[in-house]
């Protein structure tokens, strides 16, 4: 067996919040097999944790193989794999092209990753290892014993990793079933697996136990979850009944046509869970959203939002929009438009739409939208949603806000005590106060002094 020189490693994660947290398996694997992080030039494995869900994402990821197939011309004994969803879409020939990358792992698969670094260093260099799903081959129990396999070392690995942080991801389900003709996620992640309660209730329990104030459950259609008889609306339930009142709870991304209505009485009625919806409406268009295959109407969606803002008059409502999909004219446009302008979200993830391969629009539709109207489209809404966040903004000014002090930067003038603090508000507002770093994960009042589109400024009130 070679001797391994170093032990590092260089990890680059592109991507959602599930490349995220993947990553952070991948990182407990790799501490497991005592290597540490470094940069790229000096690590001894390189790790790409992929995303498919944007084109930006895929062509920054290939823009870097050139350079890591030079770093291994000059040493063949740098190992390098690439993981996450990109390799569920990847062939045969794409893998041949690639001979320099010694392996490829799919995100059902990632607890291979030290199992393919062995058989590198037995001398099978030349061998390329590929753990994916294959066409026809995809069986849901395997698929979900992976599933819970991997969330176990997790969890078995986090109750020795004694790292306080102030906000943790727990994810309780993966995959999605809802197959909207843009989207990669059901053929790279697969369909939904809920995980057990009890699994989901122990991760909670040691997020706070280790300092977590707040908790952010994960899943590509959170409110889609079921697992024997537990729907997400009673896991809020059970959660919000034995986590300490501190502590909040936030929850990405819900699927609009599965909100239902006790959830939002319920986000009213419990302090612990965050006045944050984070709910794409993708389009405003009937027409559009019909294409996306999206199962909800314009009308059906405005409705949830008149009732969220009734019920929880101070929520922050987050959205994701897209711009430019095939047949989208100036009229579906402005109907996005309008829904943005009445919605008012308090974050808007804006994207110009681009064809993933192997999803429904990509075969069955024209990408007929221009470049540039897509771009002057995406420049439009973005320019609409920063008057609001302004307007939304100004509102607090001089009002007094509450939160908890979330994160600390340090300033040149740290030598007095002082730092730029980060405090969150209920509703996911982040505003920025000047004071002592040991206010650092406690609750405070901030008097709002100024703001701007993207920011608030004030000061703790003591
Ligand atoms: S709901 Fe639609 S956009 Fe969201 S992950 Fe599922 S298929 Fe993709």
């Amino acid at each position: 067996m070679n001797k391994i020189k170093e032990n590092f490693y260089f990890l680059k994660t592109f991507g959602c919040q599930m490349s995220n947290l993947d990553s952070k398996y991948i990182q407990l694997l790799l501490n497991k097999m005592s290597f540490e992080t470094k940069q790229i030039e000096k690590a001894d494995i390189i790790v790409f944790n992929t995303c498919s869900i944007r084109e930006a994402s895929e062509n920054k990821l290939l823009n870097l193989f050139s350079y890591i197939s030079k770093m291994k011309e000059y040493n063949k004994d740098i190992f390098v794999a690439v993981l996450g969803c990109f390799v569920e879409k990847i062939n045969y020939k794409f893998i041949q092209k690639h001979s320099y990358i010694d392996c490829f792992i799919s995100p059902d698969y990632l607890h291979f990753l030290p199992y393919a670094f062995k058989r590198f260093h037995l001398k099978k260099k030349n061998y390329q290892l590929v753990y994916k799903h294959f066409k026809n081959n995809i069986h849901k129990n395997t698929i979900k014993k992976n599933f819970d396999f991997l969330e176990d070392i997790f969890l078995r690995n986090k109750i020795r990793t004694v790292k306080k942080k102030p906000r943790e991801y727990i994810r309780i389900m993966k995959g999605c079933n809802k197959f909207c003709t843009y989207c990669v996620v059901p053929y790279t992640r697969g369909l939904e697996i809920c995980r057990p309660i009890e699994r989901i209730i122990l991760e909670i329990k040691h997020a706070i136990y280790f300092g977590s104030q707040e908790i952010v459950l994960l899943g590509q259609s959170v409110n889609h979850y079921y697992y024997r008889g537990v729907n997400f609306y009673k896991l809020l339930y059970i959660i919000s009944n034995i986590i300490p009142k501190h502590i909040r709870v936030k929850f990405l991304t819900s699927y609009p046509k599965n909100i239902i209505y006790p959830l939002l009485t319920l986000i009213q009625q419990k302090s612990c869970l965050s006045k944050y919806l984070h709910i794409p409406a993708q389009s405003g268009s009937n027409t559009i959203l019909k294409k996306m295959n999206r199962c909800y109407t314009r009308e059906e969606y405005l409705d949830i939002i008149d009732i969220a803002y009734a019920k929880n008059p101070g929520i922050s409502i987050a959205g994701d929009m897209i711009v430019g999909f095939p047949d989208e004219s100036t009229k579906d446009f402005q109907c996005s438009i309008a829904l943005v302008k009445y919605v008012k979200y308090q974050h808007l993830f804006i994207s110009q739409y681009s064809p993933r391969p192997n999803t429904i629009s990509y075969l069955y539709y024209q990408d007929n939208v221009s470049k540039s109207i897509k771009r002057a489209r995406h420049n439009y809404m973005f320019k609409i949603q920063q008057n609001i966040m302004s307007q939304y903004n100004s509102s607090f000014v001089a009002q007094i806000l509450e939160g908890f002090v979330w994160k600390a930067y340090n300033t040149s003038v740290s030598k007095k005590l002082k730092e730029i603090l980060l405090v969150k508000t209920d509703a996911n507002k982040i505003i920025f106060v000047f004071d002592e770093k040991k206010l650092l994960g406690s609750k405070v009042r901030v008097r709002i002094l100024q703001s701007s589109s993207s920011k608030i400024f004030g000061f703790v009130v003591k």
